[in-house]
């Protein structure tokens, strides 16, 4: 990389990412964090407003990350950071049941019909791990059929051939997983009925699930093609096995009742995470009340957490989907659409190959003209031209994931300035993305 990539120094950030190189590994708590695919020195955020994050050099940023997606309403949203507030005079971790959980259950039960009950945990991992267990403790069976670029957090059985920071680094596979957690994953290339329908004929009787993102966002945003998670859940039901939806990045974000509330397929199961939160370690895996009543205390499928369901990370998440109104959703897909023409604009002016897909509110950028439809597709953009748009945004004031194989995030909060600051940013980056080489 020439000196030219990176166009500002940012030293703080420099230093604090030195300290923490010497006692963390990579310098980071996960992996996408560290910058390895764009290069250049991680920014250390020391405060967010609305939606703009300011790094230990004191330098402003547009955020389009938003936290992975948690923070739809902005960074400490008033009325968020008054329920925690609240919540924390009232003391931090009780380990008995608090009514704050239930509140919090009733809402996610309120807005997803086919949420009939929800067990809460901490992250969206754990919910995923234990949906997993639970799908096979109730159907007795082992397998599990996954898509290739589908990231269902860093469950062992799930790694083979995940998104996100998986596939930003190319990771053939993860040394950990055992042979046996490895080989109870059927791995199919995502939006292929035709090999879902091979895969229940190759081995009756054994799968115990199918899982999917509900709209996949972890190979950049690559939605379901129509009929496509109508056909699982039909495969599904037509074979005995449970059909999981994981909503942990759609959940409360693509719309009041997630990617469900867009497409109307009603699987047995599924995950939640990041918006249900608030900012906090909260997540959630629930469903069919016949399905659920198999968990520990009520049936014998064990599952438990010391911080499930903490009162300050319920009290956060509450307040964050009582906010999250039609009006609400309307700004965040508003926004998202202005954001999206900008880009295309700026692109399309420099004649780059791209393609903006989208899922309601969360896009993503290809650096490619053909449309992505698996991972495959995802795989075979110019990653090296969102390196150097990547860049010349962030000298700009403009925070990217900094990977091509993520989404990007809006709020409530990215408004009229904050949208003029990324339409400044985006012809030098654009121009940047046009000029890069391999
Ligand atoms: C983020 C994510 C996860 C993992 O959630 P964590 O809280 O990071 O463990 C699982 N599934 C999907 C679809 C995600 O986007």
């Amino acid at each position: 990389m020439s000196e030219l990539a990176y166009p500002y120094e940012a030293p703080a950030s420099q230093a604090l990412f030195d300290r923490a190189a010497a006692v963390t590994p990579g310098g980071v708590n996960s992996p996408v964090r560290a910058f390895r695919a764009v290069g250049g020195t991680p920014r250390f955020m020391v405060s967010g407003t609305g939606p703009y994050l300011t790094d230990a050099d004191g330098r402003e940023y547009v955020d389009l990350v938003c936290s992975w997606g948690p923070m739809i309403l902005g960074h400490a949203h008033p009325e968020v950071i008054a329920a925690v507030q609240e919540a924390v005079a009232r003391g931090t971790s009780f380990g008995t049941p608090a009514e704050g959980e239930v509140a919090l259950a009733e809402a996610m039960v309120e807005r997803v019909a086919p949420l009939e009950e929800v067990r809460l945990v901490s992250s969206g991992t754990e919910a995923t791990m234990s949906a997993i267990r639970l799908a096979r403790g109730f159907t007795r069976r082992t397998k599990v059929i996954k898509f290739a670029g589908c990231y269902h957090g860093h469950v062992d059985s799930l790694l083979a051939a995940a998104g996100s920071g998986v596939a930003t680094f190319a990771l053939p596979d993860t040394p950990g997983v055992t042979g046996a957690q490895a080989s109870d994953t059927i791995v199919l290339p995502y939006n292929d009925l035709e090999a879902v329908h091979a895969a229940f004929a190759a081995h009756p009787g054994e799968i115990a699930c199918v899982i999917t993102e509900a709209s996949p966002g972890n190979m950049g945003v690559v939605p379901p093609l129509p009929g496509f998670n109508q056909g699982l859940k039909d495969a599904c039901a037509a074979n005995g096995a449970l059909f999981v939806s994981d909503e942990v990045m759609t959940g409360f974000r693509t719309s009041r009742a997630g990617w469900y509330g867009v497409e109307g397929v009603v699987p047995d199961l599924m995950t939640f995470g990041k918006v249900m939160g608030g900012g906090f370690p909260a997540a959630a895996f629930g469903g069919r009340a016949d399905v659920m009543a198999h968990l520990a205390p009520a049936g014998p499928v064990y599952q438990a957490g010391t911080l499930s369901g903490n009162p300050v990370a319920t009290a956060a998440g509450l307040a964050q989907l009582r906010l999250l109104d039609d009006a609400a959703y309307e700004t965040v897909d508003a926004v998202s659409a202005r954001i999206q023409s900008l880009v295309t604009e700026a692109l399309a002016k420099e004649g780059v190959a791209h393609s903006v897909q989208t899922a309601s509110n969360m896009f993503s950028v290809f650096f490619t003209d053909r449309p992505v439809r698996n991972y495959e597709d995802a795989k075979a953009q110019e990653s090296f031209r969102f390196t150097a748009f990547f860049h010349s945004l962030l000298s700009n004031g403009v925070y990217l994931p900094p990977s091509s194989f993520e989404s990007w995030f809006v709020s409530t909060a990215h408004d009229e300035r904050a949208v003029q600051r990324i339409a400044d940013a985006l012809p030098a980056a654009a121009r940047a993305a046009a000029e890069a080489t391999a």
